[in-house]
């Protein structure tokens, strides 16, 4: 399993082996939301706050 090191805090956050690009996950220690930017080798960036207002 790869694992990537969140931007925010430095925790170290496995990542599922079905991980795809633009997927954001959730730093299991801080909580910040990371978007994947690359797979090889594994790259998060923060992904952008969203208010939660989707326009629907
Ligand atoms: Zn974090």
């Amino acid at each position: 399993m790869s694992q990537i090191s969140c931007p925010e805090c430095a925790a170290e956050n496995g990542l599922n082996a079905d991980i795809e690009m633009n997927e954001i996950i959730v730093c299991q220690d801080c909580g910040v939301d990371l978007e994947i930017i690359s797979l090889d080798p594994p790259t998060v960036d923060l992904a952008p706050i969203e208010e939660e207002d989707w326009g629907e």
